[in-house]
């Protein structure tokens, strides 16, 4: 952490925030990055197609199911393209030669068996044949989400109670409760302007986790603050809300109104599209009063739940026939 020292006044008083609306989505088989399964566990464990066709379907070095390109030698043994990589162009059943031959045949019966999406395990419905179901993976809103942790390369993957505990517990990030927050950053040295430099606060209200994000970077050729703040969660859901932030002194004051950007975008996308509160460093040191060598800024904020309209945003329900 770079900054010398965050002094935290984070005020409690959100009387719409409920702790009975906290989601607990708690999956037990979830463990960091190594959640995927291999498919044919999952053929397995839900679908049970033919047992003989799922038997085909087995790499017989792998034993993982096999979806195109499915490779085979002259006397018509398969095996996955994973394999193929590995044994170094000898068929691994008979030791022949492997060449480059295709099994077009198993591969069209691979393509039509529908397969359950890969994040079964983490509530998702859906199933889908083998094209469609990696195009849905792609997108699916049961996917886990990376670590938001800025300023380090962070591999660590997870649905959002797993990345708040690792963000409390691995990172030891400050947690908030509360809608409104009040914090003062402080850096002895104002002159240092790496792109490194930043702070991450996780908030806790309306029963999700925002994540606040304070750092200084080069913007251009002019050293910039920034803060922003990103949602835990997906942004379909980060639309329901609204922040601001205010950040002054002697009279003056920049106000930053926003929506917050769901953690599916990287807080590097957030800071190169602008999409916070940015304080050019004269600004931010005249704020800072004094002898200018010394950065304090106090910002303060709040979280908001937007307005709800349940019928879309065109009817007042009073007014509607
Ligand atoms: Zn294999
Ligand atoms: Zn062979
Ligand atoms: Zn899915
Ligand atoms: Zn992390």
């Amino acid at each position: 952490m770079d900054f010398d020292s965050v002094e935290c006044v984070s005020s409690n008083n959100s009387i719409e925030m409920d702790e009975d609306e906290i989601i607990h989505h708690h999956h037990p088989q979830f463990a960091s990055s190594k959640l995927s399964h291999t498919n044919s566990g999952i053929v397995n464990s839900t679908i049970h197609p033919a047992t003989s066709v799922h038997e085909l379907l087995e790499c017989p070095v792998c034993t993982n199911s096999m979806y195109p390109p499915i490779h085979q030698c002259r006397n018509g043994h398969t095996l996955c393209s994973t394999c193929k990589t590995r044994v170094q162009n000898r068929c691994p059943t008979c030791r022949q030669e492997l060449g480059d031959i295709r099994c077009l045949a198993l591969e069209k019966v691979a393509e039509s068996l529908e397969l359950p999406c890969k994040y079964y395990s983490l509530g998702c419905p859906e199933i889908f044949p083998y094209y469609s179901k990696l195009k849905h993976e792609a997108i699916c809103n049961f996917r886990p989400y990376n670590c938001p942790y800025a300023g380090s390369e962070c591999s660590v993957m997870g649905d959002i109670p797993y990345l708040v505990a690792h963000l409390r517990d691995d990172h030891k990030v400050d947690m908030h409760s509360g809608c409104t927050f009040n914090h003062r950053y402080v850096k002895s040295n104002p002159r240092e302007v790496e792109n490194a430099t930043w702070m991450l606060t996780v908030f806790h209200c309306f029963g999700q986790y925002f994540c606040l994000h304070f750092e200084a970077f080069q913007l251009g050729m002019a050293p910039v603050y920034m803060a922003f703040l990103r949602f835990m969660g997906d942004e379909i859901e980060a639309k329901n809300y609204g922040y601001s932030l205010e950040v002054g002194g002697y009279n003056r004051k920049l106000i930053w109104e926003g929506t917050p950007r769901s953690i599916r975008d990287s807080h590097r996308k957030v800071r190169d599209s602008h999409d916070g509160l940015i304080i050019q460093r004269n600004m931010a040191l005249f704020f800072s009063g004094g002898d200018r060598k010394e950065l304090k800024l106090r910002v303060t904020g709040r979280i908001w739940k937007e307005q709800q309209n349940p019928d879309g945003g065109a009817c007042i329900p009073n007014l509607c026939s």
